[in-house]
Parts: C-alpha cells; structure tokens; sequence
C-alpha cells in the first residue's frame, strides 16, 4: 500500500461492505478489490452482456 504518493491520503468507505480504501483504484471504483470481483461475479450473474466494473486499468 505505498502507491500513493505523500500526502495523497484519500480513504473512502467500500459501497458494499463499509470499509474504508486507501489505494487509488478502489477508491475510484468505491470499492475494494475483494468487493469489486464480488460485484463483477454478481453483475455477470444477473446481466452478462453488461460488465458494470469491467473498466480497463489504464482509465484510471
Ligand atoms: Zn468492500
């Protein structure tokens, strides 16, 4: 967890379990990497044709 840079301290609360996120890429997706592949299995499930989290690394 030191990919941000000092004083880059961003934390924001995971949408589907509460926690808090420090890295980047989970703050900008309000998730974490656990819950992010959690949501992605559970948007499959429900509409395959409609990959909601599927964001390619470099959009970030
Ligand atoms: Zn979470």
């Amino acid at each position: 967890m030191d990919d941000l840079p000092e004083g880059t301290r961003l934390a924001v609360q995971c949408i589907r379990c509460g926690g808090w996120l420090v890295s980047a890429e989970s703050v900008t997706a309000r998730l974490g990497p656990v819950c992010a592949r959690h949501s992605r299995a559970d948007a499959r499930r429900a509409a395959t044709e409609i990959p909601l989290f599927d964001l390619p690394q470099e959009a970030y």
